[in-house]
């Protein structure tokens, strides 16, 4: 492992800043959050903007649309990414951080054909089935039946949690196929259309006033066997995958963020440098973001070397979403009485207290603390299983 920049990687810098540093202005800011259709066309647009530049799926093998870069670029790629105040990647997420990469490492030649290039150029938008109220933590205890009926499984059940999935096409939805095997044994992975009769999406109300997450409602949808990805009841194995790309590869974009977060809340504290307690605290939380980020760096090219994100990733989701925390109520603290009161995305205000009441779902998204500790202590670690 070299974690230092090459010639190379450092002609790409140049190549990215130079881009971003024109398309970022041209395209504006977010629109005003609530209306998810406007919010839909404006990731889709920017996705298809970084398309057309050459700046979608670095990684991704070229025969799907992708330019087949190596790590070290990915890395390059972000760091200008969050320099640049560049749109957050929003709406395709999923697509682009675990369900293509899923697809990339387990799916069909059909399936990889069809769908990267439309996940690439920001025409299809993914959603993630798999957690349900009875299975969150313990994912494998999920219900949701699928029952073979000739080229089809036909699907019934019920998925929570589901971000955007009000706007989604496609959703990579887990699914038991065999309820007489052991509860890891009899999961299939699939992919499901989300328009079509027998699914119901319903959108859930969040602290922030937003509706990021929805319920979503199967009976009777239908999914072509040529949509399994794996084999049946092989699931469990290509769950993992996909969750190794979340906590791992995907979130080294949201860990660079915390470098930018940080420098906004530097900004706020101007006027308070004179305080030696603060300035700590500021220090030793900018030390943790680029420890998490060299890290992350280790991360991403052992993915490279293996061709699947390390176990290590547990790790980098648990600094991550700890430090995020602490981060937001820093900014919190130093916005005092001057938080109560703001509202929507507009200032530099509004935006610390939207971080701050985002920050309360980092230790629970994609696996809470506690899972990433069992992980930690029982597959890096080696110790013994918690009962
Ligand atoms: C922002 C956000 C986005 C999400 N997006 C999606 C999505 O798109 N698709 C999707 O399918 N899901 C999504 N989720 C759901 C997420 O994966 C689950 O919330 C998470 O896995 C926890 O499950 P749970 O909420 O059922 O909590 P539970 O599993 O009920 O856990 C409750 C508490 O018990 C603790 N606990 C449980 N089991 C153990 C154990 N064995 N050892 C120690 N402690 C334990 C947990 O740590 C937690 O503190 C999202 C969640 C959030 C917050």
């Amino acid at each position: 492992m070299d974690l230092r920049y090459s010639e190379a990687d450092e002609a790409f810098r140049r190549e990215v800043r130079g881009w971003l540093d024109e398309a970022v202005p041209a395209y504006g800011p977010p629109p005003p959050p609530g209306d998810w259709d406007v919010r839909r066309a404006y990731d889709t647009g920017w996705q298809r903007r970084l398309h057309d530049a050459g700046l979608a799926g670095l990684q991704w093998p070229a025969e799907f649309g992708g330019r087949g870069l190596p790590a070290s670029q990915q890395l390059v790629y972000l760091e200008e990414y969050a320099a640049s105040g560049a749109p957050y990647v929003g709406i395709n997420f999923v697509g682009n951080a675990h369900a293509g990469p899923t697809l990339i490492a387990e799916g069909t030649d059909e399936q990889r054909r069809f769908h990267l290039p439309r996940i690439l150029r920001g025409e299809s938008v993914w959603c993630q089935g798999f957690s349900e109220p009875g299975a969150g933590s313990d994912l494998a205890a999920l219900r949701t039946r699928a029952v073979r009926e000739g080229d089809e499984y036909v699907v019934t059940g019920q998925k929570i949690w589901s971000t955007r999935a009000h706007v989604a096409d496609w959703c990579e939805l887990l699914v038991r196929t065999d309820p007489d095997a052991p509860k890891h044994k009899g999961i299939t992975w699939l992919i499901l259309d989300m328009h079509q009769p027998g699914v119901e999406v319903r959108p859930m109300k969040t602290i922030d006033g937003e509706s990021h997450f929805c319920e979503v409602f199967l009976d009777g949808a239908r999914v072509p066997v040529t949509n399994r990805v794996g084999e049946e009841n092989d699931g469990w194995r290509v769950t993992n995958v996909t969750l190794r790309f979340e906590r791992g590869t995907a979130f080294a974009g949201h860990i660079i963020t915390l470098r930018s977060q940080l420098r906004r809340i530097v900004a706020l504290a101007g006027e308070a440098v004179d305080r030696p307690d603060l300035c700590r605290r500021v220090g030793r939380l900018d030390a943790r973001v680029e420890a998490l980020w060299r890290m992350t760096q280790r991360c991403v090219t052992e993915a490279e070397a293996t061709g699947l994100p390390s176990p290590l990733g547990s790790a980098l989701k648990l600094g991550y979403s700890e430090l995020g925390q602490e981060i937001a109520r820093l900014g919190m603290e130093l916005l005092g009485r001057r938080a109560i009161g703001t509202d929507g995305n507009d200032t530099e205000d509004a935006r610390l207290v939207h971080d701050y009441l985002w920050s309360f779902q980092y230790t629970i998204a994609a696996g809470t603390s506690q899972i990433q500790r069992n992980l930690i202590g029982e597959r890096i670690l080696g110790l013994p299983k918690g009962r």
